[in-house]
């Protein structure tokens, strides 16, 4: 049987246009601390660096007023955000704690959860395992969470710059210098249009990196500076929609088996917003062995079953996405998450508990470390890689570490299959870790064969089940038709690659004309599956992409 491989036909990583050693431009913004990305770990970072600067200000410090800037790519704050998402809400009890958790932007607590085996019609309850047990958290959007601590750090003076994907870290030996913004209003051969306007220099005694998964100036700076795993990080692609339900859901939902086939390890999710709202998603790991398996389409298969079926009939999709989600756990972090002058926290760290499907509350523990760090290196007046090593014991010391050291094998377990996989877990679950405990070598996704099978019909009805262009729609995606690609496809791509790329991205940016790959970029969602499997994804003009409201 023939198969691709997806690392033969992948570039690598476009490392001269992601570090620039030119001299930061003499317009230069200067700032103390710029963050990239308005994610909860870049958020809750700023957030906690104005509280260390308000509370040395009290104490009579010589610090003064810190200038922190966050840049993020969306055209609005939350408008790339998507999770499931039920949250832990220890971070928030850290960052505000004069607060209730009524005060917080969660939509409601978890009342009740349940975990189903499923086949094609039916679904068998099974035992919830310790690691999905949600009581004492909160459903909620992940958008929204994201608008309300942007209007705390606003409001505690920090400069956030929505429409500002950065392009490119500046550097000067090893330290990070500042950052690069993308420019705009190129047009489609990359020539400056009428509305073109340059990208801005920013720069900075500390640089954090939040930019969440699969970050290329984080896979660029570990690059550069050889900082390696003892795992590749490997990753899982979730397709989401939210929809508004005649009848209410009561409990937290979550479902193993079909419709993935054995060899592909995942499960879906269905969460309740609310009255009359519902998130649902499916969550697939990117190791899947089959080369025409489409994750949009196993969503949609999946709402026709009666499950989820009787929740969503006469109701209304509201919105959809997709995102990817760093799932090689414990044995996938970096040796380092800091350098000179540098910094990375949350998603582009890889800080995600696979089996409880939880990274918010890391993210942004993560971020309030690094605010600790950074303002103590600020302070000494050294920003120098051995002093913000002081981050890394402190993400070392905490939860987030014996959290992931915890389930360090369990995902990594189901390379070998479903059942083989679910009954390792379960007694890796029993035993704390300690059996199978040892490292499971796992290779990068694009390093798994893939196997060209038949493809599977499917034909979407408009009511219950999408087609990826209605998809996109939904994801409120508006950006220009005139846009250059950021996309970088690789070497030799060959009719049934064409193929392969079209069932990996949700959102329909590849289809195979003939034997070639024909690329339609402005509906790409940047959920950056693209980037783990094939076409590598860059920074594009600020505000394009999705436009998410509640996801
Ligand atoms: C389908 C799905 C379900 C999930 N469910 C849950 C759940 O139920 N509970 C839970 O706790 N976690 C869940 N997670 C994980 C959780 O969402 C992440 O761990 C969390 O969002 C990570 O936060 P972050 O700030 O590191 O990254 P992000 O939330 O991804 O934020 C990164 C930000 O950086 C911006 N950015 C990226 N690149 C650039 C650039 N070059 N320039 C400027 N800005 C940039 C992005 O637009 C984004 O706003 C889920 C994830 C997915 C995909
Ligand atoms: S092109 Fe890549 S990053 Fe963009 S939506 Fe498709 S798979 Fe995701």
């Amino acid at each position: 049987m023939s198969t691709i491989l997806p690392a033969r036909h992948q570039r690598p990583l476009p490392l001269d246009q992601l570090i620039l050693r030119d001299p930061p431009g003499a317009e230069a913004i200067e700032m103390d601390v710029v963050i990239v990305g308005a994610g909860p770990a870049g958020l809750a970072c700023a957030i906690e660096l104005t509280r260390l600067a308000e509370r040395e200000r009290e104490a009579g410090g010589n610090l003064g007023e810190l200038n922190i800037a966050v840049l993020e790519k969306a055209g609005a704050l939350g408008e790339h955000s998507l999770s499931g998402a039920v949250v832990n809400p220890r971070a928030f009890h850290d960052l505000f704690p004069d607060l209730n958790p009524s005060d917080f932007p969660f939509r409601q607590p978890v009342r009740g959860e349940a975990v189903y085996f499923l086949t094609e019609g039916r679904a068998q309850r099974v035992p919830t395992p310790p690691t999905m047990h949600n009581a004492g958290f909160y459903t909620g959007s992940i958008c929204e969470i994201v608008r309300w601590l942007g209007e705390r750090a606003e409001g505690a003076g920090v400069n956030l710059f929505a429409g500002f994907p950065v392009d490119s870290l500046l550097v000067e030996g090893d330290a990070v210098r500042g950052v690069r913004t993308t420019p705009s209003g190129l047009d489609r051969d990359g020539k400056p249009g009428s509305e073109y306007a340059e990208p801005t220099d920013v720069t900075a005694k500390i640089t954090v990196l939040a930019e969440g998964t699969r970050g290329p100036l984080s896979q660029a700076w570990r690059e550069w500076q050889q900082v390696g795993s003892a795992n590749p990080q490997i990753f899982a692609l979730g397709v989401k929609e939210v929809w508004e339900t005649k009848r209410p859901l009561e409990s937290v939902i979550h479902t193993l088996g079909w419709p993935l086939p054995d060899d592909a390890f995942g499960g879906s999710f269905m969460y309740p917003l609310g009255k009359n709202q519902v998130a649902l998603g499916i969550v697939v790991g990117l190791d899947y062995h089959d080369a025409t398996l489409d994750i949009h389409e196993l969503l949609q298969r999946m709402k026709l079953h009666p499950l989820f079926r009787k929740y969503l009939e006469g109701g209304q999709l509201l919105e959809w996405g997709a995102k990817t989600i760093p799932e090689g756990g414990f044995h996938a972090l970096p040796a380092r998450r800091s350098g000179d002058a540098l910094l990375m926290v949350g998603d582009a760290v890889g800080f995600v508990d696979v089996p409880s499907l939880k990274g918010i509350h890391y993210a942004m523990h993560s971020g309030i470390y690094a605010a600790r760090a950074a303002f103590a290196a600020l302070q000494a007046g050294d920003t120098s890689a051995a002093r913000l090593s002081i981050y890394d014991k402190m993400v070392d010391e905490s939860y987030i570490i014996a959290d992931m050291y915890r389930t360090r094998n369990m995902r990594l377990a189901f390379k070998d299959g479903l059942y083989v996989g679910g009954f390792k877990a379960g007694l890796m679950t029993l035993s704390g870790g300690k059996l199978f405990g040892g490292r499971v070598d796992m290779p990068e996704d694009a390093a798994a064969p893939r196997r060209l099978d038949e493809p599977r019909e499917f034909t979407p009805d408009g009511k219950l089940t999408f087609s990826k262009l209605d998809a996109v729609f939904k994801s409120g995606n508006a950006t220009r038709d005139t846009i250059p690609s950021h996309l970088l496809v690789g070497p030799d791509v060959t009719g049934e690659v064409a193929d392969f790329y079209s069932h990996v991205c949700p959102a329909g940016v590849y289809e195979r004309v003939g034997d070639e790959l024909r690329v339609n970029a402005p509906n790409c969602v940047d959920c950056k599956a693209t980037d783990v499997l094939g076409p590598r994804w860059t920074p594009r003009e600020g505000g394009s992409g999705p436009k998410y409201r509640a996801m």
